[in-house]
């Protein structure tokens, strides 16, 4: 039986929870997925005054169980061999292990559903997992991308069988498309997956175009809007506003999970989109009043890419000021140098295939 508790079950008590998973030993030198991403976040988070606003959750070493929820026994077993016998590359792109990899991991799916606990019993309103490894491009049966497990989407089937909740709408704002939660959730109706990335040639990871809408049950549960290169600010609102609401508003999901990337913003250096940091602040804002609109505020960010250090601590504290109900956003780099692309002839593309 669904337990329907977590529809009326908020008492009152708002909080921002933060789970930390710095990862420190799952690092590579000159790897642009390495351990300084996160090593370096604390103090910045007290300078400004939001770790003593926040509720520091522990995360919990996900289980053989949670895991396989998503993901094939070959595959975890096979993250676990590499990392038994000291860690190795696991793939031909770059997606490496080391002797830590495997229990650090299984600690960053472990806080992302410890979060999505303290959410569902009412102990907190919303929070951000600041997790490594990343998880968005791991499917059901391989690593890819740097991702071993994905942390986003074992929350949200923990959510759907601990706690009962029936739809979720996973909204993925990294650059890159989010084809491990694709794929898992791609004949799924219960979990719709909405991707904003950037779709050109030979860019990773080459698919999320307008075609891929889910197949079976899943079919019209996902969603993608493939950006060209160049786009900013106002296509990513548009885009927000135009395709995203409507279908989210359509789907009335009772929780929202972000897959939060900081690697569109203009000075990553992995990509080439033109999102600011005052964009990203926008964006983040708007998904909190959907959250409040549709998910009695239940929202979840889980940490992807986001690679320019800078940038990723901004991105990061604009996220819990917006969590926290604060108006300001920090954007000392301001607007990308370049005028952004229109992308109206996408957007009618998509109006007229999803809506
Ligand atoms: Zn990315």
């Amino acid at each position: 039986m669904l337990r329907s508790s977590f529809i009326s079950g908020y008492n009152g008590y708002m909080s921002t929870i933060l789970t930390y998973v710095p990862a420190l030993a799952h690092t590579k030198q000159h790897h642009p997925e390495n351990h300084a991403r996160l090593s370096g976040l604390m103090p910045a988070l007290e300078m400004f005054g939001i770790l003593e606003e926040v509720t520091a959750v522990v995360p919990q070493l996900a289980t053989y169980d949670q895991l396989r929820r998503v993901h094939t026994s070959g595959v975890i077993d096979y993250v676990r061999q590499i990392s038994g016998q000291g860690g190795g590359l696991l793939d031909a792109g770059d997606t490496y292990a080391t002797a830590e990899s495997y229990d650090l991991a299984r600690l960053a799916v472990g806080g992302c559903c410890t979060a999505v606990d303290k959410m569902m019993t009412g102990e907190a309103k919303n929070g951000f997992a600041l997790v490594r490894p990343p998880g968005h491009h791991a499917e059901s049966d391989r690593v890819s991308g740097f991702c071993l497990f994905n942390n986003i989407a074992a929350a949200a089937r923990h959510a759907q069988i601990v706690h009962g909740v029936e739809r979720i709408l996973i909204l993925d704002f990294d650059v890159h498309h989010g084809n491990g939660t694709q794929d898992i959730f791609y004949e799924d109706d219960s979990v719709m997956f909405a991707s904003l990335h950037l779709y050109a040639r030979y860019f990773y990871p080459g698919i999320g175009g307008m075609y891929e809408v889910g197949t079976r049950m899943g079919h019209g549960y996902t969603l993608n809007v493939p950006f060209p290169a160049g786009v900013g600010d106002v296509g990513y609102l548009r885009a927000m506003q135009e395709i995203i609401m409507p279908k989210a508003r359509a789907f009335q999901p009772q929780l929202l999970l972000i897959s939060a990337g900081f690697d569109a913003h203009w000075r990553d250096p992995l990509a080439m989109a033109n999102l600011s940091l005052k964009g990203y602040g926008w964006l983040t804002q708007m998904l909190i009043e959907l959250a409040d609109e549709l998910c009695n505020g239940r929202i979840l960010f889980v940490l992807e890419g986001g690679y320019q250090l800078d940038v990723l601590t901004y991105g990061i504290i604009n996220v819990f000021y917006s969590l926290l109900g604060r108006d300001e956003i920090y954007d000392p780099f301001g607007a990308a140098p370049e005028i952004e692309k229109d992308i109206s002839p996408l957007l009618e593309q998509l109006k007229a295939r999803y809506l």
